[in-house]
Parts: C-alpha cells; sequence; structure tokens
C-alpha cells in the first residue's frame, strides 16, 4: 500500500474559519487578495503567489552572504592581550574536540549545512521553473526538491545563532572586549535575508506550479 503525502491527500477545496469554525468552500483567487469569513470577517487564506524573480534575488544575496558568513569570524575576543576568534564550524569543532560530537553535529546542521543545502535547493527550484519546467527530467528533479524542503526548512535555525551571539556579547562584554567585524554583520544578513526569502516562498504555490 502506498502511503499518500501529506500534499496528495489534503482535501484543500474546503477549509475552516480560525475564529468561528464556519465551514467555507475554498474558490480561485486573484493574487494580493485575501478572502475573508463571511460571518466574522477573519482572514481565512490569501491566493498563494511569490514573486521569482523578487526570491532569486533574495536567494542569491542570501548566497553571496553565506560564504563569508562562514569563513569569517562571527565573534572576536579580545583577553589580557590575547585574541581570539572563532567562525561557526570552528566553534562546533571545539565543542566536538571536547567530547560534545553530537552538539557539533546539530550546530553544523542548523547553521551550515541546512541553510546552505535549502539555499541550493531554492534557487534550483526557482531555475527550473524559469527555464526548464517543460523538460521531464528536471520536473522529477523539482518534485524531489519540494518534497524535501519542509524538512530543511525545519532544519535551518539561523535564529538561534543570532540569539546565542547576543547572549555572548551580554554576558561576556563585562569580562572581555568583544569586536563584532565582517562575519557576524554577514552572519546577521544571511538570518535577515533568508528569513525573507522564507516569507516570500510557499510550498503550495510551488507545488501548484508543477501541476499546471
Ligand atoms: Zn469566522
Amino acid at each position: 500500500m502506498k502511503l499518500l503525502t501529506e500534499h496528495e491527500c489534503a482535501d484543500t477545496s474546503v477549509t475552516l474559519c480560525r475564529s468561528c469554525d464556519l465551514v467555507i468552500r475554498k474558490r480561485a483567487l486573484p493574487s494580493s487578495v485575501r478572502a475573508l469569513c463571511p460571518r466574522c470577517h477573519t482572514p481565512i487564506y490569501d491566493a498563494p503567489y511569490c514573486s521569482l524573480n523578487g526570491m532569486l534575488a533574495l536567494c542569491l544575496t542570501a548566497i553571496i552572504f553565506f560564504i563569508p558568513a562562514n569563513l569569517l569570524p562571527v565573534l572576536e575576543l579580545h583577553f589580557l592581550g590575547s585574541i581570539r576568534t572563532t567562525t561557526i564550524s570552528e566553534g562546533a569543532m571545539a565543542v566536538a574536540n571536547q567530547g560534545y560530537w553530537v552538539v557539533a553535529i546539530a550546530v553544523l546542521t542548523s547553521a551550515v549545512i541546512a541553510p546552505g543545502l535549502l539555499l541550493l535547493s531554492v534557487l534550483s527550484q526557482i531555475l527550473i521553473i524559469k527555464y526548464r519546467l517543460q523538460v521531464p527530467f528536471f520536473r522529477d528533479i523539482l518534485k524531489r526538491l519540494l518534497k524535501y524542503h519542509g524538512l530543511l526548512s525545519q532544519l535551518t535555525m539561523l535564529e538561534i545563532y543570532m540569539i546565542s551571539i547576543f547572549v555572548s556579547v551580554f554576558q561576556l562584554t563585562d569580562y572581555t572586549d568583544i569586536y563584532l567585524g565582517m562575519g557576524t554583520f554577514c552572519f546577521a544578513m544571511l538570518f535577515l535575508v533568508t528569513l525573507f526569502l522564507q516569507r516570500e516562498y510557499h510550498l503550495e504555490h510551488m507545488w501548484s506550479v508543477l501541476d499546471d
């Protein structure tokens, strides 16, 4: 027996109002129009829409920031004359050397590998939809990328590292001098651009491109 994926088995024609539970039959909406509940006027759904060119620009920007964000130090500590810098990967290696290799793998996965794969996946999806959607081989690749998109975006947790950078700055600033350099700036920009990219991206809409 073949298990249906969430995408295949969800009945997309009917939805419930979030605040009054009224059953509403969905209809196709023109883009940038929002459907309201006829009883309580709560917004129910928007027409799923993503601007391919906008996403392409965000995606390329994120990839440009991804490289220095991972190669340049995100924190630079000056303590009693000694200077210490660390990149995300060096931090993970330091943790692994102390025996916490599970933590190191988690750090590398959620801050380096998953965001990198996510950006490459979105870039390939956009390029396939823009230029190669008619070729069966590329449609197949697109289908696979869409299938794993949810997993990749769940594994991407750049915000946790932004928070930890802030926490270390606040905690260590009494003891040492902390300098935030180009690496910190690139990491913060990578975080922001990826955030906007994920906001612009609608998985539902990408699947519908494939169905057309
Ligand atoms: Zn309602």
